[in-house]
């Protein structure tokens, strides 16, 4: 259930109808928007007739049912889009946020180089992989805490925040000591004790969407991790498995307005795993501005031919700075700020 609030009502009042929906055995979510501020009350359904009981407090206008299952993730919750600022990053409300770095650490020079040079072209958050959920365990797996340090280090030498995975509870709690944001692999989005840990941090973080799970699944794994306390999310489209083997996935561009339409969560799309080829990172990514993504997530190495992960979905770092020329162009047109 949604309470929509007066506008004007007291601090001392809004504490009090919180004291009273906890009363009943129901979280209260309190969100502040622009124009009023609303509660979510969520939890078991059987407290909810009960808070009817607080239609009769002054500042309270209307106590309203969410429909959809997800509730807080839902815009029907929020009634208006959401930021999600990391930073310097900002996604959403009409800033285009770009992510880029290599798919997982392999070195000091690595990192550090492909740092500098992400931030130099435009990108406002580095990504690195320091835990790889790989299909095959013969792969390099990460380089762990190593790894983490690493990501900080090149935090230091250039302010960009970062962003990278986390696999399991242990790598979660780790990864929240050094990093801006924690993601959610495609593998991980219906890990559901993966999800409460990660929300419980309080941390930012980047969900992606599983390889099949529909919009209304993925939706509801942002209300797991919001659910446990977790406050800022930004979902990430990176492609789902469909019949077409010439793209290593197919990218669900119908899946950027589908969202806008039912969640208030910023989404960005990660052209890199949605294809497997670098020659089509440039266009998806174009075609996800222009139909109103909020940024993007993009694999970006000092020397594809030589990653340890997706080297061929890589860009290297002169054909990233050429591309954010021209998606900077086409943000202009878009009224997008980058
Ligand atoms: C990644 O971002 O490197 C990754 C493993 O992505 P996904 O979970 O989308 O496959
Ligand atoms: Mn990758």
């Amino acid at each position: 259930m949604i309470i929509v609030l007066k506008p004007g009502c007291k601090p001392k009042q809004l504490e009090s109808i919180v004291k009273q929906i906890e009363a009943f055995g129901l979280k209260a979510h309190v969100s502040q928007g622009t124009e009023r501020t609303v509660i979510g009350a969520i939890g078991d359904d059987r407290g909810k007739h009960e808070l009817q009981n607080l239609e009769g407090i002054s500042c309270v206008e209307r106590i309203v049912p969410i429909l959809k299952p997800y509730k807080l993730a839902s815009l029907e919750f929020k009634k208006e889009h959401s930021q999600v600022k990391v930073k310097g990053a900002r996604f959403g409300l009409g800033s285009f946020g770009v992510i880029a770095g290599p798919c997982s650490v392999e070195n000091e020079k690595q990192i550090i180089k492909t740092a500098q040079s992400v931030k130099a072209s435009g990108a406002r958050m580095l990504r690195g992989g320091a835990y790889k959920p790989r299909t095959s365990p013969y792969s390099f797996q990460g380089m762990e805490e190593e790894g983490l340090k690493l990501l900080a280090k090149a935090r230091k030498e250039t302010g960009l925040p970062f962003v990278t995975e986390v696999i399991n509870e242990e790598s979660a709690r780790r990864a929240a000591e050094y990093a801006d944001v924690l993601q959610i692999g495609a593998r991980n989005v219906q890990n559901f004790s993966l999800l409460k840990t990660v929300g419980k941090t309080g941390k930012p973080v980047l969900l992606k969407r599983g390889m099949s799970t529909t919009i209304q699944e993925w939706l509801m794994s942002a209300e797991y991790i919001l659910s446990e306390g977790g406050k800022d999310i930004i979902l990430c489209e990176r492609g789902i498995r469909t019949f077409e083997t010439a793209t290593r996935n197919t990218l669900d561009i119908s899946a950027i307005p589908v969202v806008k339409e039912l969640s208030h969560l910023p989404i960005v799309i990660d052209p890199s795993h949605a294809t497997g080829v670098k020659q089509y990172v440039e266009p998806l990514s174009f075609a996800a501005m222009a139909a109103g993504a909020d940024g993007l997530i993009v694999e970006v190495h000092n020397d594809p031919s030589k990653a340890l992960c997706d080297g061929p979905q890589s860009l290297d770092l002169k054909e990233f700075a050429a591309m954010m020329v021209r998606i900077k162009a086409l943000s202009k047109f878009n009224k997008q700020k980058l």
